[in-house]
């Protein structure tokens, strides 16, 4: 049987510069250089959303080779690149690297699966890592030990890629020259096996990144093949250093756990829930729109947040009594952060004052006296409303999601889904 080495890094990068993807594209074409393959696609891996110290997507890397006479070589190799390229001067930049020999067991999985759904501590990763044989290497406080193991032990049952290209050292932190005619021509080509190129609603080309980072573009796809044809159509004014196919849990719900009721739900967890609204939605100043749902066991506040733009438009349409499945975070504020909804029951049914035999609707009589009716005099004893069909602009059993200028890495957009 073939043993195999796995490699995890993270932790390499800083807001200004560098990306842990880039420095493992780097070692990767190093490898290489030295006589020595990766096996397969090398692994980027999201994690906690919520993790306190990401830089930006929480994102860890891994890949493999094969475990024969070189493996001591790949592993000099790999830790002087991250030595000499990670951004140290940076204190929140605390790289870890793993090696690991064995078989990825379940424990390793449900480590990895802990690093999605909840915090790890340096001291926890250490332990756990020891105790399943992985090699670690801890620079500075060596927080990145935590994503690497995760990243070489998380199963992926759904997966998309990402095709990564890298900008030359010169032009870092300049203007990305990216023909975008050829980007919105490269979406209309290769949408859907293509997704979140392109924000139609905001015009914001989402396949260009926003910071200082080595990366000239991403583009994500379902699978690899239509990722070589996008990057041939994306034209571009400046040198790609080099680019790099990753294998992906992005867009896949991984971060989602289904919550029976609202009462289960913790901070910093990432829910699908169905619940009923209470209130009708309310925006506040600086343009963040709330409301309330409910079950048997509480109540939560939900938020469309600035960033979610129009979706805030569609979160308007929801009225007291909908039921709705709702996919998201809570975080700091302790609010729901609503990623995308689908709508299980509208209420649409309002209680009006009854209609006259004339055709006007009547007024109240005045507290349990009844109705009447001011153009003919009528009268009704009875004080009870009557209920009226209206017309929603929201659809039952629809989807409704963010925008992708305002997804998150993990969401699984409804362009993935089997709807
Ligand atoms: P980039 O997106 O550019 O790769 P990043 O957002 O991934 O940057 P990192 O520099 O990788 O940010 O920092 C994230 C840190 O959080 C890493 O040290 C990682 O090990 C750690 N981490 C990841 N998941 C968890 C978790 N569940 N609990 C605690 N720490 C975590």
């Amino acid at each position: 049987m073939i043993s195999y080495l796995y490699v995890g890094i993270d932790d390499t990068d800083s807001p200004d510069g560098m990306c842990t993807t880039y420095l493992a594209c780097h070692i990767i074409a190093k490898l290489k250089d030295n006589g020595i393959d990766i096996v397969g696609y090398p692994r980027l891996i999201r994690l906690n959303p919520f993790a306190r110290f990401k830089t930006r997507g929480n994102g860890g890397v891994s890949f493999k080779i094969i475990n024969d006479e070189k493996a001591q070589l790949a592993k000099q190799i790999v830790l002087d690149e991250v030595s000499r390229l990670s951004m140290f001067d940076c204190d929140n930049t605390n790289p870890g690297v793993i090696f690991y020999d064995g078989e990825i067991t379940r424990q390793m999985e449900d480590y990895a699966f802990r690093a999605i759904y909840s915090f790890i501590t340096i001291e926890e990763a250490e332990e756990f890592g020891k105790s399943v044989g992985c090699e670690i290497h801890k620079f500075k406080k060596g927080r990145g030990i935590i994503g690497s193991i995760a990243a070489i032990s998380l199963p992926l049952k759904d997966y998309t890629y990402e095709l990564l290209a890298y900008r030359i050292p010169e032009n870092y932190g300049t203007k990305r020259q990216i023909d975008y005619d050829s980007v919105y021509e490269m979406d209309k080509k290769t949408f859907p096996d293509t997704f979140e190129n392109i924000d139609y609603d905001e015009g914001y080309i989402a396949i260009e990144p926003k910071t200082p980072c080595p990366v000239l573009y991403g583009i994500r796809s379902n699978n690899a093949d239509a990722l070589i044809e996008a990057q041939r159509m994306v034209k571009v004014l400046e040198p790609i250093e080099d680019s790099c196919i990753f294998l992906t849990n992005q867009h896949t719900d991984m971060h989602i756990q289904k919550a029976e009721s609202i009462s289960q739900m913790k901070q910093y967890g990432c829910y699908e829930i169905t619940a009923t609204v209470k209130d009708a939605p309310h925006i506040i100043d600086g343009g963040h729109m709330f409301f309330k749902v409910f079950d048997e066991s509480g109540e939560i506040e939900c938020g469309a947040y600035e960033p979610t733009k129009n979706f805030r438009k569609t979160v308007s349409h929801l009225r007291k009594g909908d039921i709705i499945k709702l996919y998201g975070g809570i975080g700091e504020q302790k609010t729901f952060n609503i990623e995308k909804f689908q709508v299980i029951e509208l209420n649409d049914v309002e209680y009006k004052n009854p209609v006259c035999e004339c055709g006007k609707r009547m007024t109240s009589a005045g507290k349990n006296k009844g109705f009447k009716c001011k153009k003919c005099g009528n009268r009704i004893e009875s004080s009870q409303k009557v209920p009226v069909k209206i017309s929603r602009f929201l659809e039952n059993f629809r989807f409704y999601e963010t925008p992708v200028s305002a997804r998150r890495h993990l969401s699984k957009p409804l362009c993935r889904m089997d709807l």
